[in-house]
């Protein structure tokens, strides 16, 4: 039996372990580096490997492997084993210090963005120590960031670390300007909320689409969707429960703490949240829970999909990263508070949000870019591509005061003097309401809800640090020269308001209106993937990433141009995966179907002519008129993939792939649906939408 306060974290070499396990002073040098993110002494690591290696041979584990997340946005690792021989054949089990902090597991395989063409080959591993040590299936893993020989970021975790650094540095400064220069260090939570589709194996089995991309590339739309709305928050099926207790259970294990569960808008799919954390550690554990998923999920007869968009036509996955800063101290620096210095301070911050929302509209967007999400982003079901700050009525009116430094005008409030009045205050649950904004004031956190169901949720939240970090920065370079703190307060917030209200937005973002108005207001609508990438490698952007030590040119622009290489490669694998399955599933059953109404009419037409063929004949020059349609289709998508090996530039390319090739599989899939709607069932190759959505019973 699972005994959630014993077992929550039993496979984690966490603070309870270390401080069981470590002597007193290895313990305590440990902890000054968790909190400051220095690096470690050899001395400390060697004693700490021994006891995670004892701790971890009790429960059985042989081996152990540097976890890390390399640009492939999956997490990779490389087994060894404890093992050592000794001169007289014995062997022992050992784990050095020097093991501990750093690998080198080949990076040749890896995606670097052409940094290995310039720099060596060579890669390494080096744990962060914030990051806990973990047991999974039966391997002590140990949390890592991956960099080249030269120290380039090769992975998701670096930039992460730096721009917590960078936010605590920027961060601190304000703290000190309100008088609080204790030792209590800035830092981002995140709580992400993962959607995700479960359905039956033997569907998916029977779908290459799902299985090769993740998403169908066929299917018309089920006679019934989710149109009732009978799915969400619905009762949850036995066998889905089983999957989500096995689910939590092992989460819990592993020290994740999996909270809410739920079921989602469409059919056969759900969502689970956990409780908030430190962003490196629930950026790990969002990757494990991604993990533990796809792992569990074939043990109850189910594949779990995580893709942005499975079914067209149905909702969509996405992942809300619900974003808040504090001190160490466990301070909410987002949270209004309930006095005047407090609400000074939150406005403070709040306003560095608004800023930097505002001024880096292209990075927040370009920090959710994959081709996946460019299908979610504007559906109907997630925010459109146009960023915005939902802040909820209350909260803006009290900006407005401010701004206006007088009474606004149509509501009888006094203007807000900072450090002096008390914010009035605002119903909390009334800032939840707007479901359709990309960016939502939640009462003391922010949610970004245009992060892909699948994405690392490094790439948002480095951003998110960075772009609050700077503002934040600054803030501080005008504050701290100023001789009146509070009259300089009031005017900083006046004056951020007044340059940047242009980003708050409370209304509907769904209705066709805004973007219109979003246009007036010179917000910018990027749509596609190609039209937003480029922009990572402007100079202002890289100017923001190298003065805050997060991102350099050279880490930049591999960057762009591997996540550029991925939207190509994402789609080039989905365009031959939708021929190959034309040609060798598709045509086949047209085939069949068509002999099958052909020999039909012409039975009819032989026994005699005074029979009514008119069904027959329809239903043959349909099939005739589409199989017409579905050839020059695939033509052209076989043409447009051809044409493809000149399309020059990566950049180029990627606007090629998600123009020619993307409309040209469009086309090709609208001539399969509609073949899907009258070729009978049993010749129809793929398992329908109907079918795999209803498959968990
Ligand atoms: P919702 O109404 O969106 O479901 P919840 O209050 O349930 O909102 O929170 C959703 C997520 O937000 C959870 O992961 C939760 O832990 C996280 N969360 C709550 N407070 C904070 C905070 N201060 N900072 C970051 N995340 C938070
Ligand atoms: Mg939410």
């Amino acid at each position: 039996m699972f005994n959630i306060t014993e077992d929550f974290g039993s496979l984690v070499f966490n603070d309870r372990v270390m401080r069981e396990r470590l002597p007193r002073e290895i313990y305590v040098s440990l902890r000054k580096t968790f909190r400051t993110l220095a690096p470690l002494d050899i001395g400390v690591a060697n004693v700490v490997a021994n006891a995670m290696k004892n701790w971890a041979v009790e429960k059985g584990v042989t081996h152990f492997t540097h976890w890390f997340q390399p640009m492939t946005g999956v997490t990779a690792e490389k087994h060894e084993s404890f093992l050592a021989t000794k001169s007289d054949g014995r062997v022992i089990m050992e784990f050095s210090g020097k093991e501990l902090v750093k690998g080198e597991p080949d990076a040749s395989s890896f995606p670097t963005g052409g940094i290995r063409a310039t720099f060596e080959a060579r890669g390494y591993t080096a744990w962060d120590p914030t990051s806990y040590a973990f047991i999974k299936a039966n391997v002590l893993c140990i949390p890592t960031a991956f960099y080249s020989y030269s120290g380039e970021a090769l992975d998701k975790k670096t930039p992460l670390l730096r721009s917590m650094m960078a936010l605590n540095k920027e961060g601190r400064r304000i703290l000190k300007l309100f008088g609080e220069s204790g030792d209590a260090e800035v830092l981002a939570n995140v709580g992400a909320e993962q959607e995700y589709f479960l359905v039956d194996q033997s569907v998916y089995d029977k779908r290459p689409d799902l299985i090769y991309c993740g998403r169908t590339l066929f299917g018309s739309r089920p006679p019934k969707g989710q149109e009732l709305d009978d799915h969400y928050f619905g009762a949850i099926k036995p066998r889905v429960a089983a999957f989500m207790q096995d689910l939590d259970e092992t989460l819990w294990r592993l020290g994740i703490p999996s909270k809410t569960k739920h079921n989602e808008v469409a059919p056969a799919q759900h969502e689970l949240a956990a409780i908030y954390e430190t962003v490196n550690i629930a950026t790990d554990h969002n990757q494990l829970i991604m993990e533990v998923m796809k792992m569990i999920a074939p043990r109850h007869g189910l594949a779990c999909l995580l893709h942005e968009k499975p079914f067209a036509g149905v909702n969509g996955n996405g992942k809300h990263n619900n974003w808040s800063i504090s001190t160490s101290a466990g301070e909410n620096l987002l949270d209004p508070g309930s006095t005047p210095a407090e609400n000074a301070r939150f406005l403070l911050f709040l306003c560095a949000v608004i800023k930097a929302v505002d001024e880096h509209q292209d990075l927040l967007r370009l920090s959710v870019a994959t081709a996946a999400n460019d299908h979610r982003l504007g559906a109907n079901e997630a925010p459109p591509a146009i960023i915005s700050i939902f802040l909820g009525e209350e909260l803006t009116d009290i900006l407005e005061t401010i701004k206006s430094g007088s009474n606004y005008e149509k509501k009888d409030n006094a203007p807000v003097r900072l450090g002096v009045d008390v914010l009035p205050a605002f119903p909390r649950d009334a800032t939840d309401r707007n479901r359709t904004s990309p960016f939502a004031f939640t009462g003391n956190k922010f949610e970004f809800r245009m992060v892909g169901s699948s994405l690392s949720i490094s790439g948002p939240n480095f951003v998110l640090n960075t772009i609050v970090a700077d503002a934040l920065a600054g803030f501080a370079d005008e504050l701290e020269k100023a001789k009146d703190f509070n009259a300089a307060l009031q005017t900083l917030v006046k004056k951020t308001i007044e340059k940047h209200e242009r980003i708050i937005f409370n209304y509907n973002n769904y209705a066709e209106e805004w973007v219109s108005e979003a246009e007036k207001r010179g917000l910018l609508n990027l749509l596609s993937t190609p039209d937003v990438l480029p922009r990572f490698t402007s100079e202002e952007n890289i100017a923001l990433f190298e003065k805050h030590s997060v991102l350099s040119r050279t880490e930049i622009v591999s960057r762009t141009e591997l996540l550029l290489e991925n939207y190509i490669k994402t789609i080039h694998i989905e365009a031959l995966t939708m021929i190959d399955l034309v040609h060798r599933r598709i045509i086949p059953a047209v085939l069949s179907y068509t002999s099958k109404t052909l020999a039909a009419l012409n039975l009819k037409q032989n026994a005699a002519a005074s029979l009514d063929a008119s069904l027959e004949t329809t239903l043959a020059e349909r099939l005739s008129g589409l199989s017409g349609t579905l050839q020059k289709d695939l033509d052209n998508l076989e043409d447009a993939i051809m044409r493809a090996a000149d399309c020059g530039e990566t950049a180029d390319c990627a606007a090629y792939y998600g123009t020619e090739v993307f409309y040209s599989m469009q086309a090709l899939r609208g001539a399969v649906d509609e073949l899907e709607t009258i070729v009978g069932s049993e010749d129809w190759p793929l398992p329908s939408y109907a079918e795999i959505l209803y498959s968990v019973k």
